[in-house]
This record gives C-alpha cells, structure tokens and sequence, in this order.
C-alpha cells in the first residue's frame, strides 16, 4: 500500500507564475533568463509552450519550491495512504486559498483510496514563500488528516436543527473556531506554532462561546491541549456549551435563550434599549416575527452591528 504511486499534479500556470514572482531579484535571476529567453525564438507555438513548461518545472524544483509540500506529506503518512493525488491549483483570490479534501461517490472498481484526492489552492506569492508554506500546509493538512483518522471519527454534515439559520450559521462557526483551536494547538505543542497563537485562539473563543471565565479557561484549555480531539466534542461543546460549564455556578448564570439564534445565553441584551434603531431595523427586516424587546445574545448583536456599519 505504501509502496502505491502518489501524484502532485502542479497547475502550469501556477508553477510558472511563481518561478518568475521568486526569481525576480534572486542571485539567480541572469542564469535563468539565459536559459528562458530563446525559447522565445522557437517558431513553433506548441513547442515553445512545452519548452517554457519544462523549464519552469525544472527551476520550480531548483529553487527548492516542491520541498514544503514533500515535507508535510511525510509527516503524515495517512495522507498518502489514504488519498491517491494531490492537485495545487491557483487561488482565483484570496478567500479561496486553502486545502480541501475530495471524496468520490463510490464506484465499482474503485479502491476508498483512488476516490479521494487533495485541492491545495494558493497564490504564488504564498507558493514562494518557504517558511509560511510550510505553517499553511501544516494547519491545512492537519484538518485533512483528522478528516481521515478513524480516532477523530469526521462526519461531513453537522446536525441538523429547526432552530433557523443564525443558528445553523453560528453552529458551523463554533464548530469551525473549535477545530482551529484544537489543530494549532497540537502544531504549538510540535514547536512549529509560536506561543502568541495561544493569545489570539483565546480571543477569538471568548467572543463566539459565552459562559463563565473560569469555565471558559477550563474548556479552551481542554481543546487547545487535547493531543487526541473527536469530532463529537467538538460538536457536543458547540451545541450545548453549557452542559460542559461547572452547572452549580453556570445553571445561576444562565439567562435564558437568544430568541434569534436559541443558543442558551449567559447575557441577554434588551435591544430596543441597548441597541440603535439601524441594528434594530436590520435584526427586523430580517427576521420579521421578532420584536424588539425579545432578549438576544451579544453575538447576535455583533452579528447585526457587523452589517450595519
Ligand atoms: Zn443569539
């Protein structure tokens, strides 16, 4: 199995866009522009296409650009065990850089392995720069590897609920904030994260997970620390955070449920007194049923303020 042939597949395009993006500047910049320039002189177009391809390719090596991707593959060896090809594509812009998993629907004949594949997309600027491909490629893959652990137990979709769709919405967040944390804590843990990754983890779960301080710190260190985390954790703590609070001091702290988004609040907010008319006539307009002096969460709030401003 291990011994099965793995395919990078590298975007033309792509390879040549970064080659020329690293060797602007580089010590060698004038020996690659030697090499390149007379292919320009072949008069035939197909030709010239292939020749510039195979030039690119070959100083996209040269230049030590493939060596990240060969790096983190070999940290995981699941990944090649499990997935049968990895693509890297460009990014059409920036929202779309990251690394997907690809599943097949089954097909006779077809091994689990040959029907999944890996999508990197990135910019060449990212592709160029060796230190930051490498701490991308890291958190990126390692989504990817708890995706195929048996262990980590991934499920594509989250649970359905009727609770409407800021709840959907903030569910998939949680749930989205819950995972980075556990995946750059295990890479923090491998020394290939810096401390203040802790810090901004910390903010950024504070703001999304209401609750009491000590029990928030509690938890935050249980994912952050948590060397083995599941999928049903990760779920569990985004639906019901508060089955996981210290209930003598959390179920007195609790008041009551965000009628936008029903998650369970530790503090309500009166919008028709604490929030300007705009956020009040945003939350309205799109959630005709609701009035304003039904409680809502600072969540909601920040959602709705978000939109306004
Ligand atoms: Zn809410």
């Amino acid at each position: 199995m291990a011994n099965e042939s793995y395919r990078i597949e590298y975007q033309p395009q792509l390879v040549e866009d970064t080659v020329l993006w690293v060797i602007a500047g580089h010590p060698e910049e004038k020996s690659f522009r030697k090499e390149r320039n007379p292919i320009y002189q072949l008069p035939n177009e197909e030709e010239r296409e292939e020749n510039f391809q195979v030039l690119h390719e070959r100083w996209y090596d040269h230049l030590g650009l493939s060596e990240p991707l060969h790096k983190v593959l070999a940290i995981w060896p699941i990944i090649k065990l499990q997935t049968h090809k990895c693509q890297v594509v460009k990014a059409r812009s920036k929202k779309d850089v990251g690394a997907e998993l690809y599943i097949a629907a089954d097909t006779p004949g077809v091994t689990d392995r040959e029907g999944r594949s890996i999508a990197i997309q990135v910019t060449p600027e990212l592709l160029g720069q060796l230190q930051n491909l490498l701490t991308f490629l890291r958190h990126e893959f390692l989504h990817i590897v708890d995706m195929l652990d048996p262990q980590f137990g991934y499920k594509p979709h989250l649970p359905k609920s009727e609770n409407g769709p800021i709840y959907d919405r903030f569910l998939q967040e949680r749930y989205g904030i819950l995972w980075d944390i556990s995946i750059d804590g295990r890479l923090h843990r491998r020394r290939w994260l810096p401390s203040s990754v802790k810090g901004g983890h910390w903010t950024t779960f504070k703001n999304n997970f209401p609750g009491p301080q000590s029990d928030l710190e509690k938890v935050f260190d249980f994912f952050f620390n948590n060397i083995s985390p599941k999928h049903e954790e990760l779920i569990s703590f985004s639906m019901s955070s508060e089955s996981w609070f210290d209930t003598s001091k959390s179920v007195s702290t609790i008041k009551g449920q965000c009628t936008l988004c029903h998650f369970p609040s530790f503090d309500l907010i009166d919008a028709s007194t604490n929030l300007p008319s705009s956020i009040v006539a945003e939350i309205q307009n799109e959630n005709p049923n609701w009035q304003s002096n039904e409680p809502i969460c600072h969540q909601c709030a920040d959602l709705y303020e978000s939109r306004v401003w």
